[in-house]
């Protein structure tokens, strides 16, 4: 118990510290800071690093993947809450599910793609345990989208490619916004508004990202 509560006031005062830092680059969102001052960071990251989990650094969560510093967390959900509605959100990319977790305090449903069997299992569980119930998750190739017939507000992509695939802007709202990291001709992550035929760029901002890989791993 008592060992339970020094681990909470010591991961307590290094997400204090995260905060500080959020807010020294520009991160002003004060729903959005006092949110990432609660959620446990240090579960969602594999344990050996766990004492790392609120440093300005991308971490592992296993399968060789990792999880975004938190201030490229911080900006994608940031242009969030500036130019999207707060209805229907769809990722791709679930990973730990710490970006999932943001999202699910935000938008009224969140629907989440994850292709390693693994990953999909670990952030669904750790997410239910947190109490988050507006999430729906599927094992599955962000490529192909969601099985059923899907009209979101946004849609955000956690993992970088070369080109946006079809069946992610097929299922976003006219007016709606996409955010996705592409590696051509820079790596950078993009924010844009749907317009018809057409596409705003409302923001950019260099970034690192895993690749989006195609198919599914199953184990
Ligand atoms: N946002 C996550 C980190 C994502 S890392 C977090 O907060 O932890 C990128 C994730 O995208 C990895 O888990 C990777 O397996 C997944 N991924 C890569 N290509 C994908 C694809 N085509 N469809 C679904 N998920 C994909």
């Amino acid at each position: 118990m008592a060992e339970d509560l020094h681990k909470l006031k010591n991961s307590n005062s290094k997400a204090s510290k995260m905060i500080v830092e959020l807010q020294k680059h520009g991160i002003h969102n004060e729903s959005l800071l006092s949110l990432m001052l609660t959620i446990p960071r240090h579960d969602f990251v594999e344990p050996a690093f766990s004492h790392l989990a609120y440093s300005a650094t991308p971490l592992p969560i296993g399968r060789n993947q990792t999880i975004s510093q938190p201030l490229t967390v911080a900006r994608m959900t940031e242009w969030l809450l500036e130019y999207s509605r707060m209805g229907r959100i769809l990722e791709v990319g679930t990973g730990s599910g710490y970006q999932t977790c943001i999202l699910s305090h935000f938008f009224n449903k969140v629907h989440t793609i994850e292709r390693q069997q693994r990953l999909f299992e670990r952030a669904q569980k750790r997410l239910s345990q947190l109490g988050v119930n507006n999430v729906e998750y599927l094992h599955g190739d962000g490529h192909v989208g969601w099985p059923t017939t899907l009209t979101v507000d946004a849609v955000i992509v956690t993992a970088m490619a070369s080109k946006i695939p079809l069946a992610l802007t097929d299922c976003l709202k006219d007016g709606g916004v996409l955010i996705m990291p592409l590696d051509q001709p820079e790596p950078m992550i993009g924010c844009w508004r749907k317009m018809g035929v057409q596409w705003k760029c409302l923001e950019e901002s260099p970034a690192q990202f895993v690749p989006m890989l195609e198919g599914l791993v199953c184990e």
